[in-house]
């Protein structure tokens, strides 16, 4: 299989992530094993940054993908700004870099108190809010705390978009939202609040997305409604058109670089139709971290079952959530490069369910007990979805910088896994 547009590549047939041999990796560190590029993770970004180029707009990385305190260091760096969904979120950022709390959106459909007041508090760029009862309690909190609270409604555009059903959100079917036929009126409700400053409007579609149609459709339905707001009296600064640009999980072909300028393009022509310019406020999650990272595993056993070969690996599915629970596609590579003969295999986890597979009658390279095996593009929402399940532990995090590996999450123990429980 030929390892495009990733950083992982074969060099004297030892997998590699840029300079660092995963062999001597997995070695000092262990397995399983998160390994990611901050050279991909940089250039990822930057492709948005060329590809908008002339149009004012920041990248918010949608942190709940990976939300490794490296990478948001590493990505705010690099100015970027942060689309959260929760407190906790809001927290990871302000750790990771103070000045990059400013251009926080914070997203999602159940925003508790205490989450609202320390984004009122810390001054973030905007809700994009989800319902009529959350404006009301934001209005409630802004006024309590003597702040004017900048919000975009998130609106829902009906829009299909051909995805996972449980990755998309674009639909009045989903819990995702207010309908954008209710919009209008509800930002009239709200401009005549002195504690809400309506100051965009948001939408985002879902995940995973491979074609730039849903996205442009949503856009111009939004920016319908700007013009409509903006004929109220409000002054619309920001468009936020969402994450969801999706990637290639498989061998096929795919370039990100063109991926992203397709996807510029599609909104720019719209922008060009509608004869507006606010601020472009984008959320990519997936697409940025996604490829630049794998899972480093070590095959447990081989085992025959009837007319079926198990290859069984220290990582399961509380590491990798993805191929159980949204049916996903990771390829999967020796460390060692291997020229020999290939089997049909199931490649599972340890973990008690049936469920808990990576691969299902795969061929790949033939490997034995102690053999290394990378899962790719598992950068987005590997780590951040994984669990204690089983009572196991979740895996350490490497960075690669160059030829440079940084823990960057050390592995956890047994007393991270104890330690929360009380026995009288
Ligand atoms: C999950 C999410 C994103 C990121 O989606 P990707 O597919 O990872 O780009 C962006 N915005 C919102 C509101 C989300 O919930």
């Amino acid at each position: 299989m030929i390892i495009s547009h990733r950083p992982f590549h074969y060099r004297n047939r030892r997998l590699h992530c840029d300079g660092v041999d995963l062999t001597t990796l997995a070695a000092e560190q262990g397995t399983p094993l998160y390994v990611y590029s901050a050279e991909q993770i940089i250039h990822r970004l930057s492709l948005f940054g060329e590809a908008f180029a002339g149009r004012a707009h920041t990248v918010c990385y949608s942190v709940k993908a990976n939300s490794s305190l490296a990478i948001l260091r590493l990505l705010a760096e690099q100015g970027a700004g942060f689309d959260i969904v929760s407190g906790g979120e809001l927290e990871r950022v302000r750790k990771a870099s103070k000045a990059a709390l400013k251009r926080i959106v914070f997203s999602g459909v159940g925003k508790q108190v205490w989450e609202i007041d320390a984004a009122l508090k810390a001054d973030i760029l905007i809700f994009n809010v989800e319902s009529e009862a959350e404006l009301a309690l934001l209005a409630e909190r802004a006024k309590l705390l003597g702040k004017r609270a900048r919000f975009a409604l998130r609106v829902n555009p009906d829009v299909f978009a051909d995805t996972h059903p449980y990755i998309s959100t674009g639909l009045r079917e989903h819990k995702f939202g207010i309908d954008i036929g209710l919009a209008r009126a509800i930002y009239r409700k709200a401009a005549k609040s002195a504690w809400l400053d309506p100051a965009g409007v948001s939408v985002h579609i879902g995940s995973q997305i491979r074609s730039v149609e849903p996205f442009a459709a949503a856009l111009k339905r939004v920016l319908a409604l700007i013009g409509e707001l903006k004929q109220d009296g409000m002054d619309i600064r920001y468009v936020d058109a969402g994450g969801g640009l999706g990637i290639e999980y498989g061998a096929g072909p795919f370039d990100p670089e063109t991926q992203v300028k397709g996807y510029a393009a599609a909104l720019q022509r719209i922008f060009s139709e509608a004869g507006l310019d606010p601020h472009l406020l984008l959320e990519p999650g997936r697409f940025i971290v996604a490829q630049a990272g794998a899972l480093l595993t070590q095959v447990l056993y081989v085992k025959k079952n009837g007319a079926k070969t198990f290859v069984i690996t220290d990582a399961g599915m509380n590491d990798l959530i993805r191929p159980s629970l949204y049916q996903a596609h990771h390829e999967i590579l020796p460390v060692k490069q291997s020229k020999g003969a290939e089997d049909v295999v199931d490649v599972v986890g340890p973990v008690c369910e049936s469920g808990d597979f990576f691969a299902r009658d795969r061929a790949m390279p033939k490997v034995k007990r102690g053999d290394l095996v990378v899962l790719l593009d598992a950068g987005a929402y590997g780590m951040s979805l994984s669990s204690n399940y089983n009572t196991r532990f979740r895996p350490a995090e490497v960075l690669v910088e160059g030829d440079e590996a940084r823990l960057v999450r050390r592995r956890e123990t047994m007393k991270d896994l104890l330690g929360p429980e009380i026995l009288t």
